[in-house]
């Protein structure tokens, strides 16, 4: 029998997609969450501290096809993906973070991948992980944007707990981090310099 492969959130929407739920999901993150991610909250040397900790707990692997981005024709193995739940009462819960190839990771953000033209490459890593037909990717890569526009509607409450508690993350960093008035803006927002205000040069006065 062919189970449910849509999470909590989509089956509280109604949205449901019939299939054995595969080995490579795609994870869209809503646009009302943009740039609201565990990289932004830390500072740059926690979060390579974070994801080097989850590269080595993952033997160097992805922990979803085993491949690694050296493979792919990348400089490197692996990157760190946040796995994110969607909860009833609006609450966007970290659950984990693994380690994927950059193959597996662009899929799990499928839409980035489309817009920077990688579509097919991406189509094509889901079907070989998931033995999938194309049309299957197709229907699926469908179903996760109608889920994702549900889920867009929503001004999602982070929590990130699991940083404190299981990864062992300093509170008053996290703190800092979601109380920074740049977290949900993107990076070259945030990089940008302020613009000089030039004083305005006094118009002569006419003199009669
Ligand atoms: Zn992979």
């Amino acid at each position: 029998m062919k189970k449910y492969i849509s999470n909590n959130f989509s089956r509280n929407i109604g949205i449901y997609f019939y299939m054995d739920k595969p080995k490579l999901t795609i994870e869209l993150i809503p646009s009302t969450s943009f740039y609201t991610n565990v990289r932004s909250i830390l500072p740059t040397k926690e979060w390579d501290r974070l994801r080097k900790e989850s590269y080595e707990k993952a033997n160097f692997k992805c922990q979803i096809c085993g491949d690694v981005g050296t493979n792919q024709g990348y400089r490197h193995k692996l990157e760190c993906h946040e796995i994110w739940i969607y909860q009833k009462d609006g609450v966007q819960l970290l659950k984990e973070l693994v380690s994927l190839c950059p193959r597996c990771h662009q899929v799990k953000h499928i839409g980035r991948s489309i817009a920077v033209g990688i579509k097919k490459i991406a189509f094509a890593h889901i079907a070989k992980v998931n033995k999938w037909k194309k049309e299957d990717v197709e229907k699926y890569v469908g179903f996760c944007f109608q889920e994702h526009k549900e889920k867009s509607k929503i001004k999602w409450k982070l929590n990130v707990k699991l940083l404190n508690e299981k990864l062992g993350v300093d509170e008053k960093l996290i703190d800092e981090g979601l109380r920074s008035k740049t977290l949900g803006k993107p990076t070259w927002k945030r990089k940008k310099k302020k613009k000089k205000i030039v004083a305005k040069k006094k118009r002569p006065t006419k003199k009669k």
